[in-house]
């Protein structure tokens, strides 16, 4: 197969690319320090592909870059970030016998690079896709996407399908068809102070009435429909002798379906105080729709699939919990596969690393997807 075989050959410069573009630490909240990232990663696109990346400027998160690849009427998206969750000297770049760690290697900087050389194995090899190929590189994936959304989900309107190159699942290589939808709230209780000894009124205390609340929230889980409600974070009080007159709470739900997002949103927002003196406030609601499987998604996956096993090996394909652009980008109804990227283990953790041997397979077959859409 000559693709595999052109990325087998240039395994070694593809790594050497990967730990280039790690080393230039790109912590979402340093604006300066993306950018610069992003002018090395201008840099490599032109040299690897001779393309030119356009510039999307943002004030305070690094500027979002896009550049093009082919031709045809049609697009397909290619979806990328470059900002990752590691301040400077953090970590640092290394080998250790067939896995190579770094800060943002496997979510998602390894996935950027191969999708590069994905391209540049079909330009050196003088095959062409179907359709122009956008590239597209965010620099705010890691703070939810607050700038980018509306470049994403507008080159996703334009495009016949997207393709994001977040990492598979770890344990599995499998590739993500379905992610869960996201809500996050905040729940704000107020009660009446007074003296724990003189006067325990448990009518009026705010940590009182959150116990009874987050008994509820938790009761909405329904793990069957994979359905979860977490509460995450729990503030209140001031001293033990003293009752508390106020009291917070941080609430995470995921869910599969739309519709399964807006009932839950619907019961928590509707929640009543349990208790007479005290007041609820709740604010928050679905921030990440699901990436819903569909008929076009799934024949996305099919083709991922048969490339797979033309290279000769086998791929599956998982519904996971956790979200990415590509939730975006499905929720307006482009057909998107997730999990394109580098095969490896840890994203937002220490132990962050992917597995090089496995870098010319992944970049294969997602070269020949491309040459299939
Ligand atoms: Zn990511």
């Amino acid at each position: 197969m000559e693709i595999l075989n052109y990325l087998n050959k240039n395994q070694r410069a593809i790594v050497k690319d990967i730990e280039d573009v790690v080393i230039h630490d790109s912590p979402s909240l340093h604006k300066e320090m993306v950018d610069e990232c992003g002018q090395y990663l201008k840099q490599l696109i032109s040299e690897r592909l001779g393309s030119v990346s356009k510039e999307y400027p943002n004030r305070d998160v690094g500027n979002h870059l896009k550049f093009d690849f082919g031709e045809g009427a049609e697009q397909i998206l290619i979806l990328t970030h470059y900002d990752t969750v590691w301040e400077k000297g953090t970590l640092s770049f290394q080998i250790e016998g067939s896995r190579a760690y770094g800060p943002g290697i496997h979510d998602m900087k390894g996935g950027i690079i191969q999708g590069i050389w994905a391209l540049k194995a079909i330009k050196d090899l003088q095959l062409s896709t179907n359709k122009k190929i956008a590239f597209l590189l965010t620099a705010d994936e890691e703070l939810f996407s607050p700038t980018s959304r509306e470049l994403i989900e507008k080159e996703a309107k334009k495009s016949a399908a997207v393709l994001v190159l977040e990492p598979p699942n770890a344990k599995t290589g499998a590739l993500k068809i379905a992610r869960k939808g996201a809500a996050k709230f905040k729940m704000s209780v107020k009660g009446i102070s007074s003296h724990a000894g003189n006067n325990p009124d448990v009518n009026a205390s705010a940590i009182h009435e959150i116990a009874h609340q987050i008994r509820i929230l938790e009761g909405f889980s329904d793990l069957d429909q994979g359905t979860t409600v977490n509460v995450g974070v729990v503030k209140g009080g001031t001293m033990s002798n003293v009752v508390s007159d106020n009291a917070e709470a941080e609430i995470d739900v995921r869910f599969f379906t739309k519709s399964e997002g807006e009932r839950i949103e619907q019961e928590i927002l509707n929640l009543q105080p349990k208790f007479s003196k005290t007041r609820v406030q709740i604010e928050g609601g679905i921030n990440r729709p699901p990436m819903e499987g569909n008929e076009e998604s799934a024949r996305l996956f099919e083709l991922a699939s048969k490339s797979a096993n033309e290279l000769g090996f086998n791929i599956t394909g998982e519904s996971v919990g956790g979200i990415s652009d590509g939730n975006l980008t499905a929720a307006i109804g482009v057909a998107t596969l997730d999990g394109l990227g580098s095969v490896g283990e840890g994203p937002h953790a220490f132990h962050e690393h992917i597995k090089i041997d496995e870098i010319p397979n992944r970049t294969a077959l997602l070269a020949r997807l491309l040459l299939k859409l």
